[in-house]
């Protein structure tokens, strides 16, 4: 028998009930490695050949069943025949273990996904604990392949098409409550009765009914009639939503409607065919990068997480930004103070988080009471603030006040604190040198809105210790952020990619370029918005304020047409007010008739001819600088480690496409060479601003890669 770590384990009890363990209770990972699907394939077919009463699968504790396919296996293929083979053994172990002539029981607690959830439909029965940590489902197209162990057809069999694909198109994870809901899991029960439920289910002792799929959604699943009107809508929807950048969801529906009209066994095989083409793909491989980054960047801090039990917070600010703060805080287990000049603004801060509470739909009355019940009140002149050992400032971005109202917070609260500030533009080793002690003083950059945005940039200041980093960073991830560690330049990293993007889209305005077909570019390479779309979003006071800050800090070459700060006097402030570059009237916004002459744009109107052509000349100035900020090490050591946060912060920060992985992978798909022309191309059409960086030429000449140290 197989035994030991990174492997299945298999047992018999006295009553004949083979128990199948996916790990052992050392791991608190599980995932599908090539070593244990091997011993898997060898105890399903010691299984088989014992012929036991029944079998239970289970994981090894009660925080996990499997996470499913070893990611690094899914990066390592290359060719598209060994995808499909990789695919084939999963399924002919799922095979063989559906095949048992024996009741067989899936005991989830913790993740069962991907694989894993592959492996329990291939089960007789599914019973799940009721742990918030017991999730079930296929996210494979998330990672830009399809499932390929079989879920593209044995879960449509199971709960019906239209559940199978809401759950598999959108790489779906489900709590036990809805998965059993949808006739997922048969059966809940707490994770001390797990084992022995399951063994009654396995030995025939307890019987569990199966919820049945409703009679429409049999008719849409096993007839070629109700097939066809779930593939018509189902087409539109991806459509939609994936905006043609993302092939896998539409070849998981492909695969899933060819099984169910020509059979399991034809189905099967379609599938691994599938996997084996999406695995190889340019978006699988910059998906599963992006993956990688999330992990590295989850792990940030981890070190310092215990020092966080005590946290007691103070946040100063409590508009936008500084209330979103506060409750992100709270809703993660922390204390925290919110505090502003009157009792009104405080007020207005508090009504905020409970109207964001209000639509967190899987909160209960009781958890939001709980949530608000850890923010407390504060004017500034309150007394000492005693054991506050967290202070995030969030008021207007005016160095002075900044300097003031964080140098008097220090004094109020504990000496060894942490003091951090969330301006999106000022230097945090400025603000460091009004208080005492700066190595505690860093910068915390939140993006707006805070609790939906998913990435914090930590600026370390010319003192800032690694302490007050690590810790910083291991509060971020503690609320719900992937953190990226960034040296106080202007623009921080992410703002510092971002403007050249933005200010090369005012100058296509000047140049005759219309509004609409500006963003139009932009959204035809993936971004999410168009660039003066999100100017507009950002607002133009703010974005004239910042543009000027970068031209300010690097020169010429970020020098951008004064258009956001002539919206700004002309009362045009972008969204906020309804006025930018677009009118923000119901629901969809339209680009502002008189934009050319409140701009008093001279040059003709242009049409566009070549869509491809614009996004380059929009994007290739954010490349020039990305590769800036690499060689200059903004954003950690040279090479992967920098590589890695440009990449994570431009997905992260504002939108670049993850299926192109990050601004240095696409760089990296090019080549050098490749994106060293087109600058120069751009140069000669536009001038010096696209003047290429010297890193990118050395790598040209060197055919050398953006990843190298
Ligand atoms: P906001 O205007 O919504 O809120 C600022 C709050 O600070 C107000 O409630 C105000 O009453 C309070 N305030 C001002 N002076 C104060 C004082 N002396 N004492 C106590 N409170 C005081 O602004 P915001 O959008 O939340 O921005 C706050 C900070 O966050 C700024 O530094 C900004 O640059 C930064 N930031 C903003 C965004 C964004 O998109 N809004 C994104 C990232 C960072």
């Amino acid at each position: 028998m197989l035994q030991g770590s990174g492997r299945t384990n298999l047992r018999i009890t006295e009553n004949g009930i083979a128990i199948l363990e996916l790990g052992s209770s050392d791991e608190h990972v599980v995932t599908l490695t090539r070593e244990r699907m091997e011993s898997l394939k060898a105890h399903v077919s010691e299984i088989k050949s014992k012929n036991p009463k029944g079998v239970v699968v289970i994981g090894p504790n009660e925080s996990m069943f499997t996470a499913g396919a070893d990611i690094n296996l899914i990066n390592s293929v290359t060719t598209a025949e060994e995808g499909a083979k990789m695919a084939q053994m999963g399924q002919e172990i799922f095979d063989e273990l559906e095949s048992l002539k024996c009741i067989t029981v899936a005991a989830i607690s913790g993740p069962c996904v991907g694989g894993g959830c592959e492996l329990a439909l291939a089960c007789t029965h599914r019973l799940i604990t009721s742990s918030p940590k017991s999730i079930i489902g296929l996210p494979e197209t998330k990672l830009g392949i399809i499932p390929g162990f079989g879920g593209t057809q044995r879960l449509p069999r199971l709960i019906g098409l239209p559940g199978a694909l809401d759950i598999i198109l959108s790489g779906k994870t489900l709590r036990a409550s809805k998965a059993k809901g949808i006739g997922l899991v048969d059966d809940i029960v707490s994770y001390d009765k797990l084992y022995d439920t399951a063994l009654k289910v396995a030995s025939g002792e307890l019987k569990l009914s199966r919820r049945p799929i409703s009679f429409v959604h049999k008719i849409l699943t096993f007839t070629g009639i109700g097939r066809s009107i779930v593939k018509s809508q189902t087409e539109k929807l991806l459509k939609k939503q994936t905006k043609g950048f993302y092939p896998a969801p539409p070849t998981a529906l492909k695969t899933a409607m060819y099984g169910l009209a020509n059979g399991q066994r034809a189905g099967m095989k379609r599938e691994a065919d599938e996997l084996g083409r999406m695995i190889v793909t340019p978006e699988c491989k910059a998906l599963v990068n992006l993956f990688f980054l999330t992990e590295a960047s989850k792990g940030l801090g981890k070190s310092a997480r215990g020092e966080l039990k005590g946290l007691y917070g103070v946040v100063i600010g409590a508009g936008t930004m500084g209330a979103g703060i506060a409750q992100l805080l709270a809703q993660n287990d922390n204390r925290v103070i919110l505090q502003d000049r009157n009792e009104e603004a405080v007020s207005k801060g508090i009504a905020y988080v409970k109207k964001n509470l209000s639509k967190i739909s899987y909160l209960s009355e009781t958890d939001r009471n709980l949530i608000l019940n850890r923010i407390e009140r504060a004017e500034n002149d309150a007394p000492s603030l005693g054991s506050v050992n967290f202070a995030i400032e969030a008021v207007f971005e005016d160095m002075n006040l900044k300097k003031k109202i964080l140098g008097d917070i220090s004094k109020k609260i504990e000496p060894e604190a942490i003091v951090a500030s969330n301006t999106s533009s000022l230097s945090v080793t400025e603000i460091a040198s009004a208080i005492e002690r700066p190595e505690r003083v860093v910068g915390m950059h939140f993006f707006n809105p805070v609790p939906k945005m998913p990435l914090v940039e930590i600026i370390r200041g010319e003192k800032t210790s690694n302490k007050t980093i690590v810790l910083t960073s291991a509060l971020s991830t503690k609320m719900g952020k992937y953190p990226i560690v960034v040296n106080d330049v202007p623009g921080f990293l992410v703002n510092r990619i971002l403007f050249p993007y933005l200010n090369e889209a005012m100058f296509a305005v000047t140049d005759g370029y219309k509004i609409k077909d500006i963003d139009k570019a932009a959204l035809k390479f993936g971004m999410p918005m168009g660039p003066i779309r999100l100017l507009d979003e950002v607002g133009l006071d703010v974005g004239g304020h910042v543009a000027e800050i970068m031209h300010k800090g690097y020169g010429e070459r970020m020098a951008a047409p004064p258009l956001a700060s002539q919206m700004d006097k002309a009362g045009r402030k972008g969204k906020k007010n309804s006025k930018g570059f677009y009118d923000f009237n119901g629901k969809e916004e339209t680009p502002h008739p008189h934009i050319r002459s409140i701009l008093n744009i001279t040059k003709p109107e242009q049409d566009v001819t070549d869509y491809e052509s614009l996004a380059q000349r929009l994007l290739f100035n954010m490349i020039n600088e990305a590769v800036r900020c690499l060689d200059e090490e903004v954003a950690g050591a040279p090479g992967r480690e920098a590589a890695s946060q440009i990449d994570l912060g431009s997905v992260m920060g504002f939108g670049f496409p993850p299926f192109r992985g990050g601004v240095i992978f696409y760089a990296e798909s090019l080549g050098a060479k490749k994106v060293l022309e087109i600058l120069e191309r751009l140069q000669t059409a536009h001038g010096a601003r696209f003047t290429p960086w010297e890193g990118i030429k050395a790598r040209a000449k060197a055919g050398a890669s953006f990843y190298a140290g």
